[in-house]
């Protein structure tokens, strides 16, 4: 069976050019004695809007890995994908991102409820969990309504994983389990019997994304209260530790944190707990590579800065159009979008300063960086100048995507340096 290292991280490289970068900054943490195994994901929104398709992604870290030697374990992420867009992905793919969102709150049937109140009824009343301190209490009427919300989900993930198995095989790919895209956050009891429906369907689920508390914004830092999330995230840990025991999920199962890029608030606190119970996790980041290429571009100056600045001001025009599709993983505060005209103005520095997600700077501003984020649409619109500017900046670019990986991603992560 293709089993997940205990630690891993989803590495988003929307245009392709920056697999070298980011292997190089997992290559450097193995020298550091921490073994990460990368998995390049893309969605198929990503795909959709910039144009490209799966078997691209393939290429990539096949030629990246070859090039570097490297010789250790690392994966092809279909992300977010469901039945109606699976299909594409099966060839190229190695690890599947079954995003089960759209099905939570449709009803199952009556009779497949009663089925698992049955195989999970006795789990009701004050539920034992090792290393939770007090018990967790679920009620008969509880766990109903818990059926009621994920069963539906849950059954549909297990239709998604017999597409898959299907065609590539049981034990030749990773399948993990997504709930993070939707309004309300699981709590750890949700959680425990969701495992336990994702458990009687058979499913070999080796990482789970759940929603937290707080808000996972893309590329910017946590909106919550971190010793909150804290507390939580123990809490899912010692539910998932028990659920693998009671529902006979695989051993290596873990958490897998989406939206996971830029959360320096928690990753100290992510970090010790995992090493406090000697636990595994799935860092998942993308959109951040993309902003280090612009980041890149900005320092390099000349025509690659007159471009992102004019990346910036199609932005501002488009805002809304570009926004939608990220409504509920952005927070801009459009009062603190400089101009257009404001922008034309700065220098390298300037510019980059305000996207680098560097807290403490002033010049940092993470309404910008958002906007930016969501984004880069408008340079696949402009694909031919965008690769040619990649390629001749490639050095420059390429340092701030290691940097960004390593520096701020892996070694506050791992505690390393
Ligand atoms: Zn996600």
């Amino acid at each position: 069976m293709k089993k997940l290292g205990k630690y891993s991280m989803g590495l988003g490289d929307r245009f392709g050019h920056q697999g070298h970068a980011q292997l190089k900054a997992i290559i450097e943490a193995g020298k550091k004695g921490v073994e990460i195994t990368p998995v390049w994901n893309k969605s198929n929104r990503e795909h959709m809007i910039i144009g490209t398709n799966p078997q691209d992604v393939r290429i990539e870290a096949d030629t990246v890995t070859k090039n570097a030697g490297f010789k250790k374990p690392y994966y092809v992420d279909a992300d977010h994908i469901n039945l109606d867009t699976v299909d594409k992905f099966t060839g190229s793919s190695d690890f599947f991102t079954m995003d089960v969102a759209s099905y939570i709150g449709k009803r199952a049937d009556e009779s497949e409820i009663n089925r698992f109140l049955e195989a999970a009824g006795k789990y009701t009343g004050k539920l034992e969990v090792p290393g939770v301190k007090k018990p967790i209490k679920c009620s008969m009427v509880q766990l109903h309504n818990i059926a009621e919300i994920y069963l539906f989900a849950a059954r549909k993930a297990g239709e998604i994983y017999r597409k898959i198995e299907n065609s590539k095989g049981a034990g030749n790919f990773v399948t993990e389990v997504s709930m993070d895209e939707v309004a309300k956050p699981q709590t750890p009891v949700e959680l425990f019997f969701i495992l336990g429906m994702l458990g009687i369907e058979g499913i070999p689920i080796q990482t789970i994304a759940p929603k937290f508390s707080g808000r996972f914004n893309k590329g910017v830092d946590y909106a919550g209260d971190p010793l909150k999330f804290a507390n939580e995230f123990e809490e899912d840990l010692m539910v998932v530790t028990h659920a693998i025991k009671e529902f006979g999920l695989p051993e290596n199962l873990k958490i897998s944190v989406h939206s996971g890029s830029d959360k320096f608030a928690l990753y100290h606190h992510i970090g010790s707990i995992i090493r406090k119970y000697d636990k595994g996790i799935h860092l998942k980041t993308a959109g951040t590579t993309w902003l280090e290429e612009v980041i890149g571009l900005a320092e390099a100056g000349g025509e690659a800065l007159d471009f992102v600045k004019e990346i910036y001001v199609k932005s501002l025009e488009k805002i809304d159009e570009l926004c939608a599709p990220y409504a509920d993983v952005i927070d801009i505060n459009i009062d603190s979008l400089p101009s257009g005209s404001e922008v034309a103005g700065w220098n390298s520095k300037k510019f980059a300063g305000s996207l680098r997600h560097i807290t403490g700077n002033p010049e940092y501003n993470p309404n910008i960086r958002q906007l930016i984020h969501v984004a880069y649409k408008l340079a696949a619109q402009e694909m031919d100048t965008w690769f040619m500017l990649l390629e001749e900046h490639e050095e420059v670019v390429g340092g701030c995507v290691y940097d960004n990986i390593y520096k701020r991603h892996i070694s506050r992560l791992f505690d390393i340096r």
